[in-house]
């Protein structure tokens, strides 16, 4: 069933749990979240990130791909863009159908941040796609440092200010974790999410959710984090998984070794889905 960002999160808010969005590439990586998802019976959020539509092939087929499984699946499924920070691409995943997208123009100034998210909101909201922004600045896990990060957290006030003025249908928040392979320990500001979660009236997303820690995600959802972004973690999983298997048995055959990979991102994900509460909650068609 594919559904939009806006009625995704919407539930999540309404029933309290946040929804996974990890990142595909192929189609082993696509099977593998519908399988963890239907497996859960949870809802989901394909995210495709933007240099896949660089790529003249994957530009072609993935999206179109991922629309048909999400259709003919039973639970809710949306295809989010994941950092749009090209206009082109913005507008070519619109074109393309995705159920949202996310601009990300949190690198710029404040007002150049507001007018560049509204002008993607005007064009998504006409077609009925929904759309994330950043506030704040979700860095690298390699720029982490002894005490977290330093800067671009998000300032509660300006992330209410920027959701009134860009009517965006969800926010991502910078509040301590970061994206890639932490350098140190992931030390999340609490506090500061739940004062976002009061002030904001749209639903909080958490991006780089890998290595981040079960705990931390599972206070972080609690606090009204609605949309986890994990894709570092995924690919670790399915790394270990295949080098298990090639060491056990060198002459293995290449697809089998993709399977294996895509298996242990069936059960990393579902891990997340039970630890964070959306298993069991997809909805059927009214
Ligand atoms: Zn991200």
């Amino acid at each position: 069933m594919y559904v939009t960002l806006k009625e995704l999160l919407g539930h999540a808010e309404q029933e309290g749990y946040t929804v996974l969005a990890p990142n595909v590439f192929n189609l082993e990586s696509l099977i593998a979240v519908v399988e963890a998802a239907e497996a859960e019976q949870a809802p989901v959020i394909i995210a495709i990130g933007e240099s896949r539509l660089k790529d003249e092939r994957l530009q072609k087929y993935l999206p179109v791909i991922a629309r048909q499984i999400a259709r003919e699946t039973a639970v809710p499924v949306g295809i989010n863009l994941d950092h749009g920070k090209s206009y082109h691409e913005l507008v070519l995943a619109i074109q393309k159908e995705f159920s949202s997208v996310m601009i990300d123009a949190s690198m710029c100034p404040y007002e150049e941040n507001v007018t560049r998210t509204r002008e993607i909101v005007k064009i998504a909201h006409e077609l009925g796609i929904s759309v994330e922004a950043e506030i704040g600045h979700v860095g690298m896990g390699e720029d982490y440092t002894e005490n977290g990060v330093k800067d671009g957290l998000t300032e509660p006030e300006v992330a209410k200010r920027f959701a009134e003025e860009t009517q965006v249908d969800a926010l991502a928040v910078a509040v301590g974790t970061a994206h890639g392979v932490y350098k140190g320990t992931p030390k999340l500001d609490f506090e500061r999410l739940e004062e976002i979660h009061k002030m904001v009236n749209v639903p909080l997303v958490l991006h780089g959710g890998s290595g981040t820690g079960m705990e931390n995600l599972i206070k972080a959802s609690r606090l009204g984090i609605r949309k986890l972004n994990i894709n570092t973690e995924l690919l670790i999983e399915a790394r270990e998984q295949v080098r298990r298997e090639l060491e056990e048995n060198p002459g293995i055959d290449y697809s089998i070794l993709l399977k294996h990979g895509k298996d242990a991102v069936v059960r990393t994900l579902r891990g997340y889905m039970q630890a964070l509460g959306s298993s069991g909650k997809a909805w059927s068609k009214s």
